[in-house]
């Protein structure tokens, strides 16, 4: 990026409550058929205004047309089976009812290539889109087609995302993010297998590669699994060295109100660093003063041009009222620190 502490969303934002029920994952849409397809184009304009309005730089479309991160994409490929359902523990942590894979997995069409060019042509600062991980897809799934071989599936879904994200940054998209909060669980899969498949999903893209790594919105199954997790979470001491060694541009990591020491940055050596500094487990606004101490502190281990202000997670659990607020102490937290260096 060219201009020095960019900001950015992690990834989603909430929804209007004429899309969807606020406030709530995997939330039903309120309306069918083009009037849904009309709310969404609606929606995804009105996350644009609110990022814009704020300030923050790298812009992305607050995953307004998606009812889940991983879910909506799955629903777009053949091999899934999304009526017969089997429970799984999802990444060790709590259980859901998952669709089954009883075939081959393969994208029929592209998956959001459409709402990628609508995001274009609604800003000329740079947009960012993203997409779920190949490990994280895995772990949303029950498979009774590759023989329980979490690996071979993730491979599959490699290639179906990179057919995506070429198409994305064809599109004009600038930054492709594949979210990977498995990563923060797996950790001898991320080493055998898990970077690999991530560096497969983003291979020979000609635009800039992400990977969003985290400890998951302020849900209860999530806040609880973070109590067990100790004083300090050093979770990303495992696989930031193998990121740091990796083709992906930007790498993610949670830092406001979080047990992640912040010192684990300087394993990211050479790469650019999207620091979570906007918790959004709480309905409560950070100051600007607060992000700008959280940025300042990532400037001990990052050069401004390779820091980007982000949330640690997506923000479509909270209020849009909250979120709106987050998004300007970001953007004015940034700004506060890039004046400090002389570029305000
Ligand atoms: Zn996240």
């Amino acid at each position: 990026m060219t201009q020095p502490i960019a900001t950015a969303i992690a990834g989603s934002l909430p929804k209007p409550a004429w899309l969807a029920q606020p406030e709530k994952l995997w939330a039903p849409w309120q309306l069918s058929g083009e009037a849904l397809e009309q709310a969404k184009i609606d929606a995804m304009r009105l996350a644009v205004d609110d990022q814009l309005r704020a300030g923050i730089t790298i812009i992305g479309d607050g995953e307004q047309t998606r009812q889940h991160f991983v879910t909506t994409f799955i629903e777009h490929l053949d091999g899934v089976d999304f009526v017969h359902r089997k429970t799984v523990r999802i990444r060790d942590r709590y259980d859901a009812e998952v669709p089954t894979v009883v075939g081959p997995v393969a994208r029929k069409r592209p998956v959001f290539v459409e709402d990628a060019r609508r995001l274009r042509l609604l800003t000329n600062q740079p947009i960012k889109f993203t997409l779920p991980g190949p490990m994280t897809m895995i772990d949303t799934l029950y498979d009774q087609y590759y023989g329980g071989s979490r690996e071979k599936l993730a491979w599959a879904f490699a290639e179906i995302l990179n057919q995506e994200a070429h198409e994305l940054a064809a599109a004009g998209v600038d930054v492709v993010q594949f979210d990977e909060p498995a990563f923060n669980v797996f950790f001898d899969e991320v080493r055998d297998w898990g970077i690999k498949t991530l560096e497969r999903a983003a291979a020979g893209l000609p635009c800039k590669t992400a990977t969003h790594i985290c400890y998951g919105y302020g849900i209860e199954a999530n806040i609880k699994w973070k109590q067990g997790l100790g004083a300090e979470w050093r979770q990303y001491e495992q696989t930031f060295p193998l990121l740091a060694q990796s083709s992906i541009d930007q790498v993610s990591l949670e830092c406001q109100n979080s047990h992640v020491p912040m010192e684990l940055i300087g394993l990211l050596d050479g790469k650019e660093v999207m620091v979570g500094a906007i918790d959004v487990a709480t309905h409560r606004v950070e100051t600007p003063e607060e992000v700008a101490a959280t940025l300042r502190k990532a400037l001990q281990w990052v050069k401004p041009h390779r820091l980007i202000g982000c949330t640690n997670c997506g923000m479509v659990p909270l209020p849009r009222a909250v979120a709106r607020g987050k998004l300007q102490a970001l953007a004015a937290g940034a700004a506060l620190v890039r004046a400090e260096l002389g570029w305000g």
